[in-house]
């Protein structure tokens, strides 16, 4: 709720901002508005550049295309701007950064890249996880200078498929401290983000060159938005369009809730499909495997996962490794009892890990039923009916292995922690849809790619819109890295 406050405020000082200046008329150099026209005229506008999306990638571009000197505008059919990246841990991969140096962690971009590809089963397109792990660590420079994200400067994680802690946390552990950030140096630069403006379809001229974009307003005015030099698609993936999701992938019908936010409904492939681009790994869909079972959320309390907690099924037995990849441990939790998982942790595990910057959501949890704190483990598991004895064995056998340093069942990597210091958690977790690997193809320099393998004139796209980069799996903290070194790309490229 913190994080919404801050939003908020931010959100507000944007809207004023931008009431003052006229609706950020003064911001386009070229713009050239027409006054709305009470007779029903189609309302014009003229920016060089139109960023269809103010999620974490449309807002990285369209800070790098005014920054470069040309005029641009941001489009959000929300009331507020964020997307996905406003509501994601916000954390972000990177390799041979300044804090892995801090911490002594070796690291290449050589190996960032091979976890990558290796994490997708090889699907993904080489070319682009080149891209990828070359500019990550200037991404997160760029972040923490430019933009003033602050990051947590002893502390990485690894999530699972990395071979090393790699992932920058940024400060409160929340994507709002990007989206803070970003939405400050926007309002800074001057540059307008129309909010409740819905991006409806994509505009070319004669010869088939991207120039423009419908939209309607949340009054239902049509309003053209110009673009002299091109397009950036930012609108984020389809993990909230059941519609799509069922469509590309019938696995993920109205069985899964989804982690996303309402916005997610894939616009921005259905608009650049009406113009022939080309679409690439749309059935690849993502379940983030520890959510709330009543609301389908990500849990950010179960992120103890990372930190030492351990699965176990209602028979009180583990069946997977914790930090084995998103989608082997979303299949294993349904296909154990009631296609649910119980996370179990100590006070231990609790210190290492950041829970008690979710205490909010951690509250909620217990209010839903789904979240209990006990003194000893066998209060916990009575309330959820598991299995006692046979998890107090399970327990008593995995604190064997934390002595010897060796997960004999399932090998779980990285360090391994008893749990013995009361008091105890149990968190009840079921997977949810969170992530689309699929979308548009691009190329190298973010261009959009059609069905004949070109690139289409003046259209450009970066972020979770985008196919190809993460193959049949995306690794944790991959999507913000991806976010914004294609966004930055998008804004390099459609300048030239
Ligand atoms: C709960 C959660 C936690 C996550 N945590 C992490 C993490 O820690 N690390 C990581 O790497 N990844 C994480 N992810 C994934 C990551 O957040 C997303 O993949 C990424 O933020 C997508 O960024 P984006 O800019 O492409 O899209 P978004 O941030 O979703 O932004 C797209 C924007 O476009 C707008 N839009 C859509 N259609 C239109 C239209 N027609 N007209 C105008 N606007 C439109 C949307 O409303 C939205 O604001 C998480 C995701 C979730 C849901």
């Amino acid at each position: 709720m913190k994080s919404f406050k801050r939003i908020s405020i931010i959100l507000l000082a944007i809207v004023l901002s931008l009431s003052a200046v006229g609706c950020g008329q003064k911001n386009g150099e070229n713009a050239d508005a027409d006054t709305p026209n009470k007779d029903g005229q189609v309302k014009e506008e003229v920016y060089d550049v139109v960023v269809i999306g103010g999620g974490g990638a449309g807002l990285s571009a369209a800070i790098e295309v005014k920054g470069a000197g040309a005029s641009v505008v941001v489009l959000e059919k929300m009331a507020f701007i964020g997307g996905n990246t406003l509501i994601s841990g916000g954390e972000l991969n990177a390799p041979e950064t300044w804090i892995q140096e801090k911490l002594g962690i070796e690291d290449s971009i050589e190996q960032y890249k091979e976890d990558t590809l290796k994490g997708g089963d090889n699907q993904a397109d080489e070319k682009l996880v080149t891209v990828l792990a070359n500019n990550a660590r200037s991404a997160i420079e760029w972040l923490r200078d430019e933009v003033n994200v602050s990051f947590k400067e002893d502390y990485l994680m690894q999530f699972g498929g990395h071979s090393v802690p790699r992932a920058a946390y940024p400060e409160g552990g929340s994507g709002d401290e990007l989206i803070s950030k970003l939405g400050t140096k926007v309002e800074e630069m001057d540059i307008p983000v129309r909010k409740q403006t819905k991006a409806e379809e994509i505009l070319t001229d004669e010869s088939g060159k991207v120039n423009g974009v419908r939209a309607v307003d949340k009054d239902g005015n049509e309003i053209i938005f110009k673009a002299n030099k091109g397009v950036i698609v930012a609108t984020g993936g389809f993990g909230s369009s059941l519609e799509m999701r069922k469509k590309y992938n019938p696995e993920y019908d109205e069985r899964y809730m989804s982690t996303d936010q309402p916005g997610s409904t894939g616009d921005g492939i259905v608009m650049a499909e009406e113009l022939g681009a080309a679409l690439i790994g749309m059935e690849n869909i993502q379940t983030y495997p520890t959510c709330s079972p009543v609301t389908g959320v990500l849990s950010y309390v179960a992120d103890t996962r990372f930190d030492g907690a351990v699965l176990v099924n209602k028979e009180g037995n583990r069946f997977v490794e914790e930090l084995d990849r998103r989608d082997v441990i979303s299949k294993a939790i349904l296909s154990q009892t009631d296609g649910m998982g119980y996370l179990i942790w100590d006070t231990t595990v609790k210190n290492k890990s950041h829970m008690d910057n979710y205490m909010k959501e951690f509250d909620q949890l217990v209010k839903q039923g789904t979240l209990i704190k006990a003194d000893t483990i066998e209060e916990a598991a009575k309330f959820f009916d598991i299995n006692v004895d046979q998890l107090k064995e399970t327990i008593a056998k995995y604190n064997e292995y934390a002595t010897n340093g060796k997960d004999e069942d399932f090998n779980r990597r990285g360090e391994i922690i008893g749990l013995t210091e009361a008091p105890y958690y149990i968190q009840k977790v079921v997977p949810s849809v969170h992530h689309t690997m699929g979308g548009l193809k691009i190329d190298t320099e973010a261009r959009v790619i059609n069905n004949e393998g070109n690139p289409i004139p003046g259209l450009f796209a970066a972020g979770e819109v985008t196919g190809g980069i993460h193959g049949t799996n995306r690794l944790g903290g991959n999507a913000i890295t991806d976010i914004v070194v294609f966004g930055r790309i998008a804004a390099e490229s459609v300048l030239k």
